[in-house]
């Protein structure tokens, strides 16, 4: 079973808002064995849609569209959709009175004609209801092919996906069993992992796909299998995943399953043993603490963070000595040390982490050489850091001082 995507909007192609709808309905469609063959994005233009339409339809058997079902004259994807099936616009009573509640509930303002428009459905479409909003989703056969039109707006469209399309396709087909298991390993170039899992690798059974994936100071290890032995899967895999951890066993942080990052790694053990973390970012600038609060239920374990990025602030904020600071320089061992032992007690937490560093591009407050990061973590009863050198690039020496601070956390 193929599918293509169709996102819908002059704002993609001109480099406004990044298409993230593709990538969240490739990777739903992917767990239910649909795999995408292309991916596309055209301007709010009824001859482009309509060309993309017919593609599309000449080469897979599903075409989901995102976009342009909003009530402004941009928004042409319904009209376009109704033109391409040779259809007409109908009034849709539930659509509408959807949109009449919401309206009463959220805008409390006169509806609007062209909000009321926002009901009219080619007649040949089947509703799908969005809870989320006003603009609903459709869907439509035409000689075997399927046909999905959906918001815009990513929230609407991911509860549209999950609620109605993803059951929809599900029941209509007989979809194989798709597992994706992540390793999350640190401290290892892709390369040398290579090298390290080779024998292992050469040996899978041909039918677990093996994938690399590198990110900033990380490197994921993906198993990818499909079929319809959902067991038979299932032992498959953690065969050659029991096989595979011995060999990278000092390496090994543990599992991504989908969304689960380090932090969150770390989260559910904080969670699950009743401890606290607090941190003090200077050359991070708070993104330990953004990582952190991204996942929900963060406030069980997450307490607080300083941004202590000045000098200054390190000293009057946070409590650490000038006479550190002129001994030791502010980018060191010591200054990290303490920022975390003042933050650990600012918060009360039992764990603590600090940063301190260059990001770059010129030296800043000190003369460590351009990124050198110092990481500091702090207990109630033992205080280390490590020094770390990430580069000369700003965006990356920020990400990968946070991805070296979780690192230390969970050791
Ligand atoms: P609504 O009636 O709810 O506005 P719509 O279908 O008209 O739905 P659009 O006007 O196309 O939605 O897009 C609304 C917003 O959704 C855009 O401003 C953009 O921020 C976001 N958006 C649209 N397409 C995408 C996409 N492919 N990826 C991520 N965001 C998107
Ligand atoms: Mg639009």
């Amino acid at each position: 079973m193929l599918a293509e995507i169709i996102t819908i909007g002059d704002e993609l192609l001109i480099g406004q808002v990044i298409d993230t709808n593709s990538s969240y309905i490739a990777k739903q469609l992917n767990k239910i064995g649909i795999s995408v063959y292309q991916i596309t994005s055209v301007q709010d233009d009824k001859q482009h849609i309509l060309n993309a339409l017919k593609d599309a339809e000449s080469r897979v058997d599903i075409v989901l569209i995102t976009g342009g079902l909003g009530p402004t004259k941009d928004d042409i994807t319904k009209k376009t959709i109704a033109e391409y099936f040779n259809d007409t616009l109908v009034l849709d009573t539930s659509v509408l009175e959807n949109i009449e509640a919401i309206w009463k509930q959220y805008v409390r303002q006169t509806l609007l004609q062209v909000n009321k428009d926002q009901a009219l459905i080619p007649s040949k479409a089947s509703v799908l209801m969005n809870k989320l909003g006003t603009a609903p989703g459709m869907w439509l056969e035409k000689n075997d092919k399927i046909f999905i039109s959906l918001p815009g707006v990513p929230f609407e469209m991911k509860g549209l996906i999950d609620d109605a399309v993803i059951p929809k396709l599900k029941d209509k087909f007989q979809c194989p069993f798709i597992l994706h298991r992540t390793l999350l390993i640190h401290g290892l170039g892709e390369s040398t992992l290579a090298a390290i899992i080779e024998e292992w690798e050469d040996a899978l059974p041909k039918y677990i796909k093996l994938a690399y994936l590198p990110s900033l100071g990380n490197m994921r290890l993906r198993l990818s299998a499909k079929g319809f032995d959902e067991q038979k899967i299932k032992d498959d895999v953690q065969k050659q995943i029991d096989a595979v951890i011995p060999l990278i066993k000092d390496e090994f942080l543990g599992f991504e399953d989908e969304d689960h990052s380090i932090e969150a790694i770390i989260g559910k053990q904080l969670t699950k043993i009743g401890k606290t973390v607090a941190t003090a970012e200077s050359c991070t600038g708070g993104k330990i603490a953004e990582r952190f609060t991204t996942n929900s239920g963060a406030s069980a374990y997450f307490k607080g963070s300083v941004v202590s990025y000045a000098t200054d602030s390190k000293i009057n904020i946070l409590g650490v000595s000038k006479d550190a600071i002129n001994e030791y320089s502010v980018v060191s061992g010591e200054v990290a040390e303490s920022m975390a032992k003042h933050v650990l007690e600012l918060f009360k937490t039992d764990y603590a982490i600090a940063t301190t560093g260059n990001a770059g591009p010129t030296k800043g407050d000190s003369d460590e050489e351009v990124g050198t990061v110092f990481i500091a973590i702090a207990t109630k009863t033992r205080v280390y850091s490590e020094k770390f050198m990430l580069g000369n690039h700003r965006t990356k020496v920020i990400n990968k001082g946070a991805n070296k601070a979780f690192e230390m956390l969970l050791k």
